[in-house]
């Protein structure tokens, strides 16, 4: 039922309180799963607003290749539990970058936060986790903060 689980993570607390729930999910029938972070294009834009070009083509970088190392050391953390796992980069925006992702890959399921970096007190739940809810066509499981 929870074969092939999509997490996208943002690297917030509660997006790593949701991680647990995918190492879980390993109990329950999960075989695989694709890490994925999104490099949010609105960031981007703002970086590049306010720096010259080769600074801003090296602070991207620099979010990517962190980005990188904090899928990586998911990855090695999930592959001790027996799972197949996938790590994906993608640029863009969050929400269109998740579904595109879960489209283009069978999943059985989407683990996600329900809230992420900003984590507003007064907010059930994020930006992008209320529109994944809206808009996938597969279960999601939210993690509450
Ligand atoms: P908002 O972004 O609307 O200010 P927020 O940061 O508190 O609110 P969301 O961004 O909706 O909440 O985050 C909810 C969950 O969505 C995160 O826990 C994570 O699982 C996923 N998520 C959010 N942003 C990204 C991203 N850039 N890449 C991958 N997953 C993300
Ligand atoms: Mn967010």
């Amino acid at each position: 039922m929870f074969e092939q689980i999509l997490f996208p993570t943002d690297f917030s607390d509660v997006a790593k309180k949701a991680l647990s729930f995918v190492k879980k999910l390993r109990e329950a029938g999960g075989r695989q799963v694709t890490l994925l972070h999104v490099i949010d294009q609105s960031n981007l834009d703002t970086l590049s607003a306010i720096n010259t070009v080769p600074d801003y083509l090296t602070i991207e970088k620099d979010m990517e290749e962190k980005a990188f190392r904090e899928l990586e050391f998911m990855e090695n953390e999930l592959k001790e539990l027996g799972y197949d796992v996938t790590i994906k980069i993608a640029k863009g925006f969050p929400l269109r970058e998740i579904l595109r992702v879960a489209e283009e890959k069978p999943s059985s399921v989407i683990v996600i936060g329900s809230h992420g970096k900003s984590n507003i007190q007064e907010m059930l739940l994020g930006s992008v986790s209320e529109k994944v809810i809206r808009k996938a066509k597969i279960p999601v499981l939210v993690v509450k903060r």
